[in-house]
């Protein structure tokens, strides 16, 4: 008679399960490691902020001739992906390598805003906003980044919007646009003012579109500065 209680059987079972536990546990493990870059790489001559100094990425000395390679990077503070820190356009005396590393790093809460010129608080934003969450607009905008529109026409956001990442103590808010105002940039004073850090010029925030949960990772230099380039990666979970 065959037995379902047989040892064999029961063997057979258990290794079974095995294999599916560990496929799940690995299919777990890529999943939670897809990671997006969300920055633009620093090239020689890229494109700065409208009065900036020009960026430069010089090789100073080549491995043929010198047995090294060498480069010189110049370069102010806020060209390319960066994050503006509290000292930037408020009279904080905190440096970016003295704010917590936990500031950085957090659920990061898409908010889709194509179209709008001024970003407003609309009820959709305000439900999707999660507490204590970094949040990311998508204007769609980022795709002129290195045309003169860029920096002149881009939008911008509300005070009310401003208003509501402070009351949910919003980390940081990363935009694929060069700055959230234009002068005398009250939404700069009023985030930076109420600890929401701002990440400008994020590349290739589209690819989150479809994704459902993700975190977000955006260290900066560990620079006695104002501000910082940054690194800004999406952790895709879901
Ligand atoms: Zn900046």
């Amino acid at each position: 008679m065959m037995g379902y209680t047989s040892g064999t059987h029961i063997t057979i079972e258990r290794k079974y399960l095995t294999i599916i536990d560990l496929s799940y546990t690995i299919m777990k493990e890529l999943s939670i490691h897809t990671l997006i870059d969300l920055s633009h790489p620093l090239i020689d001559h890229m494109p700065v902020y409208p009065g900036d100094e020009p960026t430069r990425l010089e090789k100073t000395n080549d491995f043929a001739l010198d047995g090294f390679n060498n480069f010189r990077f110049t370069s102010s503070l806020h060209t390319g992906t960066h994050i503006d820190g509290p000292m930037h356009m408020t009279e904080s005396d905190s440096f970016i390598d003295e704010l917590p590393l936990e500031q950085f790093i957090g659920t990061g809460c898409l908010l889709y805003a194509v179209g709008m010129k001024v970003i407003l608080c609309t009820p959709e934003f305000t439900s999707a906003i999660v507490p204590e969450s970094i949040v990311l607009i998508y204007t769609g905008f980022g795709k002129q980044f290195g045309n003169e529109e860029y920096y002149r026409d881009h939008p911008v956001i509300s005070i009310e919007l401003a208003q509501s990442f402070a009351q949910q103590r919003i980390k940081m808010v990363c935009l694929d646009m060069p700055s959230p105002d234009r002068h005398p940039y009250d939404i700069h004073t009023y985030l930076l003012k109420n600890s929401v850090l701002i990440a400008e010029n994020l590349a290739g925030m589209e690819k989150l579109l479809t994704v459902k949960k993700f975190d977000i990772i955006a260290f900066p230099l560990r620079i006695h500065a104002d501000s910082s380039p940054a690194r800004i990666v999406a952790r895709i979970l879901e």
